[in-house]
């Protein structure tokens, strides 16, 4: 799978596909970096998370989806610690 930053959450690393997919800043502008789950009103609606609790989280999510818990696992370990988000830690 090709990972391209800037295409997805810089928290949560869903691909962005459309407009509706992004979240808001304080004054109603859409964020560039977070998707809606993420990020609303300029804030971390996860605020205080973990990146290992992130990443369970995803995992989670994942395996709803479809995958395998080794796949889910696998990727999230690749996508989110090279996020913006979680590289300033
Ligand atoms: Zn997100």
């Amino acid at each position: 799978m090709e990972i391209r930053q800037g295409l997805m959450c810089q928290s949560c690393g869903m691909p962005f596909s459309e407009p509706e997919d992004y979240g808001t800043e304080k004054d109603g502008s859409k964020s560039q970096d977070y998707c809606f789950h993420c990020y609303q009103e300029g804030k971390f609606l996860d605020e205080g998370i973990t990146l290992a609790g992130k990443i369970e989280k995803n995992v989670k999510f994942g395996v709803q989806m479809g995958m395998t818990e080794e796949m889910a696992q696998d990727m999230c370990r690749k996508i989110l610690p090279a996020l913006k988000r979680w590289k300033k830690e």
